[in-house]
C-alpha cells in the first residue's frame, strides 16, 4: 500500500545507504507502519486511506468508487453484549470485507464501526453492483458464532461517493458517502444509498464554472491574495505566496480547490497562470527583499516554449528572476519525466528558484530530491497537522522532517512547512530546523495592499 508516509520509501534507501543509520531506519519502519494501521483490525487506517486516495488521485485513475459502510445497530451489540464481542464483530467484519475488495481496492477503519471501501476506475453502476454483493453476503460473517443468539443477523447502511462528481479530495468523499449511509439509516437501515447529486446535474455545475472562468480574466473577476512565509522564529518575511482568487459576477465567490482543478482539466490554467506569475512579477518590485512564489500547474509547466514566455514577463515588468520562486506539486516534479526534468533545469539555468509543494502527499524518493535543481521544499499541512496527533504521528512526523532538514543540508535546499495553525506545531518545527513557515498562526492570506503595508512597515522597524 502506498500511502502519505511512503515518502519515507525514499528516505529509508537513503538512510539505509549510511550504516550509522540503521536503526534510524527500522525506528521509523516501525513508526510508519503504526502510524498507518488500525490497531484491533489490522486495516488501513483512516489517514492512510486519504493518501492512497490522493495517490489513486493524482495517477489519473478515472472514476474512483468511496463507499462507506457502518454496521446496524453496532452500539447496541457492544452495549447488551459487552466490548469484548463487540470488537470481535469489528475485527470478523473487517476479515469479511477484506474478502471483497480485491486488487488496487482498499478496506480501510475510518471510525468505531464504520468503514471505508475504494474501488478505483469503477462506474457507480459497478459499485452499486460490489455494494449489493456485499449486502447480499453478510449473513456470513462469521463472528456470529460468538456473539450471543440475540445477534442473529448482522446488517450494515451504505453509502457512495464517486470521484470526480462528488469530490476532488478524498476528505470530500468521504464526507458525501458518509451522508448518503446516514440517509440509509434515517430511512430504515440496511440499505445502500448513492450521494444525492445526480452525475448529469454535477457535470452540468461544472460546465458552468468553466464556461464562467473563460470570461473571468476579461471581465477582471481574477484577484490575487499574498501569504507571508516567515523565517522559523516567525518575526521576519523571507517569502511570500500568490494565491489567486474569482469572485464570478454571475456564480459569486468560488474557492480555488474547486476552480483550479476546473481550471487545469479545461487548460484554461494556462492563461491564469501567465496573469499570475505577471502579477507576482509587479509585486516583487514593491517588495524587494522577498521572494514571491507563484503556484504553477503541470499543464503550465509542460507548455511549449514555457520558459519563453517566462524570460518575457520577467524582461516586460523589469523583474529580476531571483526575486521569484515556482511552487510544482511534488506528484509531479518527482515522476521522473524527460520533459518535466528538461524545463526544471530551465528554471534553473534561468535563476528562479523551483519550490517543491505540498510534499508528502505524494510518493517521493527522496534520493532523487539531492539531484533535482530545488531551492526548497514546501512540507503539506497534512503532514504538519501530524505533529498535533497521537505520541507514535508525532514521532514519525518528527523523524521525517528532521531527516529533511539534514538532506536539505547535503542537497543545498531549505524547508518550508505551511498550515501552521498552533503555536506547538511552530516551536516543533523551529526545534528541528525548519527554515520557514507558513500559515494562519503567523499571517492569512491577505490582499496585496495590506501585504505592503506590512512590509513597508517592517522595513521601517527595522
Ligand atoms: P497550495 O498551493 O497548497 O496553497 C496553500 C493553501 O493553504 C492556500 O489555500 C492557503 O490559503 C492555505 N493555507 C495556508 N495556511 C493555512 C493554514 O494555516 N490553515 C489552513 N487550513 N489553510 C492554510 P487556497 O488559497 O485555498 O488555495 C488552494 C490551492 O489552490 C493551492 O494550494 C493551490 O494548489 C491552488 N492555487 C491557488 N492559487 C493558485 C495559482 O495561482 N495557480 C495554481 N496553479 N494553483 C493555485
Ligand atoms: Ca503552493
Ligand atoms: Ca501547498
Amino acid at each position: 500500500m502506498v500511502s502519505a508516509w511512503s515518502t519515507i520509501f525514499g528516505f529509508r534507501k537513503f538512510i539505509t545507504r549510511k550504516d550509522s543509520h540503521i536503526k534510524q531506519s527500522a525506528r521509523i519502519n516501525a513508526l510508519e507502519h503504526l502510524a498507518n494501521t488500525d490497531a484491533l483490525t489490522g486495516l488501513p487506517n483512516r489517514r492512510n486511506l486519504y493518501s492512497t486516495v490522493q495517490e489513486y488521485i493524482n495517477r489519473g485513475t478515472g472514476e474512483i468508487a468511496v463507499v462507506i459502510i457502518d454496521i446496524d445497530n453496532f452500539k447496541v451489540i457492544n452495549d447488551t453484549l459487552g466490548h469484548i464481542s463487540g470488537d470481535a464483530l469489528i475485527v470478523s467484519f473487517s476479515g469479511f470485507l477484506g474478502k471483497h475488495c480485491h486488487g488496487e481496492n482498499i478496506v480501510a477503519r475510518v471510525s468505531g464501526d464504520e468503514f471505508a471501501l475504494v474501488f478505483p476506475d469503477c462506474s457507480v453502476e459497478s459499485a452499486l453492483q460490489l455494494c449489493n454483493g456485499i449486502r447480499s453476503d453478510l449473513h456470513r460473517i462469521d463472528s456470529l458464532d460468538h456473539l450471543d443468539k440475540a445477534v442473529s443477523r448482522v446488517t450494515a447502511s451504505m453509502g457512495i461517493a464517486m470521484y470526480p462528481y462528488d469530490g476532488l479530495i478524498c476528505e470530500d468523499l468521504i464526507k458525501h458517502a458518509d451522508s448518503a449511509m446516514y440517509n440509509v439509516k434515517k430511512s430504515g437501515k440496511n440499505n445502500i444509498a448513492i450521494y444525492n447529486r445526480s452525475v448529469h446535474s454535477l457535470l452540468e455545475e461544472q460546465q458552468d464554472i468553466v464556461h464562467e472562468l473563460a470570461l473571468a480574466i476579461e471581465r477582471n473577476e481574477l484577484y490575487y491574495e499574498v501569504q507571508p512565509i516567515y523565517d522559523s522564529t516567525g518575526s521576519k518575511i523571507l517569502k511570500a505566496e500568490m494565491l489567486m482568487r474569482w469572485n464570478s459576477k454571475k456564480l459569486g465567490r468560488i474557492s480555488p480547490a474547486q476552480f483550479i482543478p476546473l481550471a487545469e482539466s479545461s487548460g484554461l490554467i494556462i492563461q491564469m497562470g501567465w496573469w499570475i506569475l505577471n502579477q507576482g512579477c509587479l509585486l516583487s518590485a514593491l517588495v524587494p527583499d522577498i521572494k514571491i512564489c507563484v503556484n504553477i500547474s503541470v499543464a503550465q509547466l509542460i507548455y511549449p516554449g514555457f520558459m519563453d514566455r517566462v524570460n518575457e514577463i520577467l524582461k516586460q515588468s523589469s523583474a529580476l528572476p531571483s526575486s521569484l520562486a515556482l511552487e510544482i506539486t511534488e506528484t509531479f516534479i518527482l515522476q521522473n519525466n524527460p520533459i518535466i526534468a528538461a524545463v526544471m533545469d530551465e528554471i534553473y539555468g534561468a535563476g528562479l528558484d523551483i519550490i517543491i509543494d505540498d510534499f508528502g502527499v505524494g510518493y517521493s524518493n527522496c534520493d532523487r530530491l539531492k539531484k533535482l535543481p530545488i531551492a526548497c521544499i514546501k512540507i503539506d499541512k497534512v503532514f504538519v497537522d501530524s505533529l498535533l496527533g497521537s505520541a507514535i504521528d508525532q514521532a514519525y512526523t518528527k523523524e521525517i522532517i528532521g531527516s529533511l532538514v539534514r538532506l536539505g543540508k547535503t542537497g543545498d535546499f531549505t524547508i518550508t512547512a505551511e498550515g501552521i495553525e498552533v503555536l506547538s506545531q511552530l516551536e516543533d518545527l523551529r526545534e528541528l530546523g525548519c527554515h520557514s513557515i507558513q500559515g494562519y498562526l503567523l499571517a492569512k492570506p491577505m490582499l496585496p495592499a495590506k501585504f505592503i503595508d506590512i512590509v513597508q512597515e517592517s522595513y521601517l522597524a527595522g
